[in-house]
């Protein structure tokens, strides 16, 4: 007896329907994409119940005549492509003809659709794939379109909607990576009836970038203190390869991916890699654990990328991906980088154009102006006759700051003779805040240090960079610390990574380590939490390839000791050691944020100041 039967063909659409529908997020999808391919500016999407009462997409695009109108629920109705080969160069978002199909598969689908030329319309009604009802109506020209009761007909499937709260947070994130993708469309959402979101056009000027339109967007979408740190994105490989978009600065950061979104050629897909370079764009940056938000435009020759290679089109793969890659993560250094500069420069200039030096306060008098002078952002200690004339007053060694207490962790002196440059230095530091800022006088205002910020950077770039020329100091009494079986045997195999940074280490019986030696910076610091998170990022990254690894571990360990070893908040700090503080800062690469991305300073302008103070409006 033959056990092979041929479905029957409405059984089978709803089989099929699966590879489309499998929540209600995707059918919204289609219809918005179905929207945006029928040249739609305004785009309204109705939501009831998380969508599984109801999902109706109305838009006022080129609509569809009453034979057009039958025949888009067909399999394979498609007027974007007539063969495949046009994959290839496709600008649409539909192509395979599929969605409405599957979509009438499996929900009650109502059809009103009116073409510009016509003064009638036409009205559908089908249910489980069959017409029930085709009539001739008045109605606006474009298409509104609308799902009832998904899966009514599907028990099986239904059960496996989840809460409406789950699908609606589906349905809000979609709807606003149309609504980034797309700023120049107004669109609107509506839930139980009510209006939730309405986005009128952020394309306020033909002439106006894309990014500009991105960033517009970006303050309709998110609160204005999200969207005030976006930064605008603009690079190309070439003519075929060109991103646009906005990132986050580096002082503003999610915990989640949220924000982070990629659309290629204006379609919204994932990617991982895509994702990995971006966050490897914000390294040291903003802190491990904290993802940027950002609004990432890929336009590529349509040629080079295949979009054909996920059942919802989710996923694209391009023909050089490290390209892309490449392209995302030295666009977002770069324009991190030049957002830091003009922010900081200013400040951190310590030699400016003209007149005055460093944190002098301002000189009139025409001596004093170097107006030719090459100014390196941290040029070298100025001449004994620079420092003699621009020095508006001795710096006054202040009782306050006598302490010994910082001296353990002060970094080492690479200055040597630092005591005699200190006492005729012409920084005009006014000394430590809550024991925590530094306070510097400048022409442009009040500039303020984070000191603990400051030393972890330095400190951080000089682990990283010189970690052979630590000095180790060997401790008197070992430090022992407890762990399990475990762990001893997560770290046994890596001990070299301490060893290479100063931190002699050892397993000292079944389930101890010993620690005899450790660098000079960390001297008299309990290791434990250190040794303990060092065997968490070994469980962590134990799959990346081994130089990948070491250079992971490596990089965070060094921000952990420069954070550990760095004077903290509330430490204070002798006048010298601000001095110190500040030329070692002068000399440190990165030096506008710490290791986890704070900044190590910022500037009270002039301006506010007087401002505040009604000087000046
Ligand atoms: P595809 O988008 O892949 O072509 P669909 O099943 O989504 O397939 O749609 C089938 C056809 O119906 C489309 O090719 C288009 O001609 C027509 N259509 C669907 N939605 C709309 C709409 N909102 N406005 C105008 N035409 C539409
Ligand atoms: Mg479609």
């Amino acid at each position: 007896m033959t056990k092979i039967k041929q479905l029957p063909p409405h059984e089978a659409q709803k089989i099929a329907a699966g590879q489309v529908v499998e929540r209600p997020a995707n059918i919204v999808k289609e219809l918005i994409e179905n929207a945006l391919d029928a040249q739609a500016t305004q785009i309204s999407l109705y939501i009831e119940d998380g969508g599984k009462k109801l999902i109706r997409v109305v838009d006022n695009g080129y609509g569809m005549n009453s034979d057009d109108a039958q025949l888009c629920f067909a399999k394979h109705a498609t007027s974007k492509i007539t063969s495949v080969e046009q994959l290839e160069t496709i600008n649409t978002f539909g192509f395979r003809g599929e969605a409405l199909a599957s979509i009438a598969a499996v929900g009650k689908v109502t059809l009103l659709t009116k073409q510009s030329d016509t003064q009638q319309g036409t009205k559908i009604i089908i249910e489980g794939g069959h017409i029930k009802d085709h009539t001739i109506t008045a109605c606006k020209t474009g298409t509104d379109i609308a799902i009832h009761n998904l899966f009514y007909n599907i028990p099986a499937r239904q059960k496996f909607l989840k809460k409406t709260q789950t699908e609606w947070r589906h349905i809000q994130q979609l709807f606003h990576a149309f609504c980034f993708a797309h700023p120049s469309i107004h669109f609107k959402l509506f839930s139980e009836d009510k209006p939730i979101y309405n986005y009128p056009t952020a394309q306020f000027d033909e002439r106006e970038s894309h990014t500009n339109n991105i960033i517009s967007r970006c303050t309709q979408i998110w609160e204005h203190n999200q969207a005030q740190h976006m930064l605008a994105i603009n690079a190309e490989h070439s003519n075929t390869l060109k991103i646009t978009g906005a990132i986050s600065n580096h002082q503003h950061y999610r915990y989640n991916r949220n924000g982070i979104l990629f659309f290629v050629n204006k379609r919204w897909i994932k990617n991982y890699s895509l994702s990995s370079a971006l966050l490897k764009g914000y390294l040291n940056v903003i802190p491990p654990g904290r993802y940027p938000m950002a609004i990432i435009n890929i336009t590529v020759d349509p040629t080079t990328v295949d979009i054909n290679i996920h059942p919802r089109k989710e996923e694209v793969k391009f023909i050089h991906p490290r390209r892309v890659e490449q392209l995302i993560k030295n666009a977002i250094k770069e324009v991190l980088e030049e957002n830091l500069s003009n922010q900081i420069k200013q400040p951190v200039d310590f030699v400016p154009q003209t007149k005055n030096f460093g944190f002098d306060v301002p000189h009139t008098s025409p001596s004093f102006a170097y107006p030719h002078q090459p100014t390196p952002p941290f040029a070298a200690t100025p001449t004994k006759q620079e420092k003699k004339s621009t020095l508006p007053f001795e710096i006054t060694h202040n009782k306050q700051f006598e302490t010994k207490e910082y001296e353990q962790t002060i970094i080492q002196p690479q200055t040597p003779n630092i005591n005699q440059t200190t006492s005729t230095t012409s920084y005009n530091l006014i000394g430590q805040y809550k024991k925590t800022y530094l306070l510097i006088e400048k022409e442009t205002g009040l500039f303020l240090i984070d000191q603990h910020a400051a030393q972890e950077r330095i400190l951080y770039e000089l682990f990283s960079t010189r970690f052979q020329d630590i000095a180790t100091t060997k401790l008197i009494f070992p430090q022992i610390i407890n762990t399990t079986q475990d762990n001893i045997q997560t770290l046994e195999p890596h001990l070299t990574i301490f060893h290479r940074n100063g931190i002699g280490i050892e397993q000292f019986g079944t389930n101890q380590l010993k620690i005899e030696s450790t660098p000079v910076h960390l001297k008299g610091q309990s290791l434990e939490d250190l040794v303990q998170q060092v065997i968490a990022w070994i469980q962590e990254y134990q799959s990346l390839d081994s130089d990948k690894f070491f250079n992971t571990i490596n990089e965070k360990l060094h921000a952990q000791m420069a954070c550990k070893a760095a004077v903290k908040a509330g430490d204070v700090l002798t006048q010298e050691q601000m001095i110190q503080l500040l030329k070692d800062l002068e000399k440190t690469p990165n030096r506008f944020t710490c290791p986890h991305g704070r900044p190590t300073g910022w500037l009270l302008s002039i301006n506010e100041i007087e401002k505040k103070f009604k000087r000046r409006l």
